[in-house]
């Protein structure tokens, strides 16, 4: 007789509605089923007393069946599982409704082992309880499993906690697999910028390969250090940074058979920013020095350029009286010659001094090529001017980019560029009687260049002297003693960033003061 009755829910019991099956098959195929199923099954009558169990039940718990029949199933019980645990199991029956849970079960020697219970009531035609069933299983080794993981993910997750270096998990799209906490403060710091992200792109940029290519390389990087201005006030802070590759089984249920492996990056971050700030003091009282030492040469090159421009004029003149005298030879030659020898000595006299003068004239050694941090460059030179800056009253407007691509020059020459550049500026302020002064710089990448703007409030270059500027003696400050307004600042300006094969301009769009362009083409120099 088919039963009409169906299951409300889903987690009811359900009611075996198909006859034929019941017809088709010999109640004792049932009943071996049960038996030999290698799950334990007992079935109880209401108040859980055993009135049959199976062979896997004997050998998970160690009664025969004949030792449990009519014993209530509280005889597994180890008496430390906690009430409400039973609570919920008889709560749900109650409700005619299957329970499942994890109890302490005791074996008839003991053992205890835990017991992964499904417990169900056998419902009759009426829909009534008539009988529970009990299946349970051993889960004491996979509980063990379970917990080991657990045990030693807590532990690496406490390890890479503690460690003070951030550390970073990225998959193949680049999203964040795991971190540790000082990750995460690094985060919080250059929020709302992705650390990892700014990272590999500064890595894509230095190394000039695209990052799927290093990752299918597989081997990583080490010891990559870099500069990243941090936060709201741009604190500057330098990371060495390592990246290894883990291969990682997928977890999904579609890899069970076939183990595919994701290739994971990740990226231990050492924060050396202690370190360098160490060396960038020795680097900044070394590079003190090395200024100050230009700057004296500097300006002494620029007095004996300045003599030997003006000693070349009454070289000229003589040159021009000899000439003169030569063609008006005549009626007094002998006089006429006898001037023309004694000045053709003192020409020779001349020249030999400005011969002399010309070989004193310090050479420029630009020195030797190296990676430059254009931001740090330029840190560096605001560094330098601080002192002249606060004397002047002179508001900064710096906002270095996060990441700048590293520039190949000379170093110092380039210091001297931009400090020149900062100095024109202070004092063009500094001379200027408007009451705002700021001094702004801004570096960008345009195309293939670094371009660095040094904009000043000062009164600004007229515009026919835009050009002339850069051209050498040209000055409209007067000469002083201490070397200033020889002109030659500019010019040389002019030549470090020839020597860079860039350009340098004033910007004639520029109408609050004075802007000059500074464009260093990263191409011919890049790693
Ligand atoms: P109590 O929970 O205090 O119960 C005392 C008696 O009342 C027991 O005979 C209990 O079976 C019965 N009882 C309690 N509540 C009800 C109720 N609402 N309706 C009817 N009778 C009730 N426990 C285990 O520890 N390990 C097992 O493997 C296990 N298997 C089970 C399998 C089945 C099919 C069923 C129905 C129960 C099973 N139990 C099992 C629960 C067990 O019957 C006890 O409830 C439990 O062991 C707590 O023991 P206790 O001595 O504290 O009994």
């Amino acid at each position: 007789m088919a039963n009409d009755k169906q299951p409300s829910s889903p987690d009811e019991t359900p009611v075996i509605d198909n006859q034929a099956i019941l017809e088709g098959l010999p109640a004792s195929v049932f009943f071996q089923a049960v038996e030999h199923s290698p799950v334990a099954i007992s079935i109880t009558d209401l108040q859980a007393n055993i009135l049959y169990s199976n062979r896997a039940f004997t050998k998970e718990t160690g009664y025969q069946a004949s030792e449990v029949l009519g014993r209530n199933e509280s005889v597994l019980s180890n008496r430390n599982t906690p009430r409400l645990v039973y609570d919920a199991l008889w709560g749900r029956l109650k409700q005619r409704k299957p329970w499942s849970g994890v109890l302490v079960n005791r074996r008839k020697d003991g053992k205890r082992y835990l017991a992964e219970l499904m417990v169900a009531p056998v419902l009759n035609d009426d829909n009534e309880p008539i009988h529970y069933l009990g299946m349970h299983r051993d889960v004491t080794e996979l509980y063990s499993l379970e917990q080991r993981v657990q045990n030693q993910k807590a532990m690496i997750e406490k390890a890479v906690n503690a460690a003070n270096v951030a550390i970073v998990l990225l998959d193949e799209e680049q999203q964040i697999v795991l971190d540790n906490l000082a990750y995460k403060t690094l985060a919080t710091d250059m929020a709302p910028q992705e650390p990892s992200h700014v990272i590999l792109r500064a890595i894509q940029d230095e190394m000039g390969e695209r990052l799927e290519t290093i990752r299918e390389r597989g081997v990583g990087f080490s010891n990559f250090e870099i500069s990243l201005d941090v936060g709201r006030n741009h604190v500057q802070r330098w990371f060495s940074i390592d990246g290894s590759m883990i291969e990682i089984g997928d977890e999904s249920a579609d890899a069970f058979f076939a183990q595919p492996t994701r290739r994971y990056l990740m990226l231990v971050i050492n924060d050396v920013t202690e370190l360098r700030k160490r060396q960038h003091t020795e680097r900044m009282n070394a590079l003190q020095l090395l200024i100050a030492e230009e700057e004296a040469l500097q300006s002494m090159r620029e007095a004996l350029n300045g003599a030997l421009y003006q000693f070349q004029r009454p070289l000229n003149l003589m040159n021009a009286a000899v000439r003169m005298l030569e063609q008006r030879k005549g009626d007094e030659q002998a006089i006429t010659e006898q001037v023309i020898g004694a000045l053709r000595e003192a020409i020779a006299a001349g020249n030999d001094a400005h011969d002399t003068l010309e070989r004193a004239v310090p050479r420029e050694h630009p020195g030797v090529k190296s990676s430059i941090n254009m931001n740090e460059l330029l840190r560096n030179v605001l560094e330098l001017s601080t002192a002249q800056l606060l004397k002047h009253g002179i508001l900064v407007d710096w906002h270095p980019p996060l990441h700048m691509p590293a520039l190949i020059g000379y170093e110092s020459r380039l210091h001297s560029l931009f400090k020149q550049l900062v100095d024109n500026a202070i004092e063009a302020m500094a001379a200027s009687s408007s009451s705002r002064r700021e001094l702004s710089l801004v570096a960008r990448v345009e195309g293939g260049d670094i371009v660095v703007t040094v904009s000043d409030t000062g009164p600004g270059v007229p515009e026919e002297n835009r050009t002339r500027v850069f051209e050498p003696f040209f000055s409209t400050k007067p000469h002083t003693n201490q070397g200033a307004g020889y002109g030659m600042g500019l010019t040389i300006v002019q030549e470090i960033v020839a020597e860079h094969l860039g350009t340098v301009h004033i910007d004639p769009l520029y109408q609050e003061g004075c802007r000059v362009c500074v464009h260093l083409p990263l191409g011919s120099g890049r790693k």
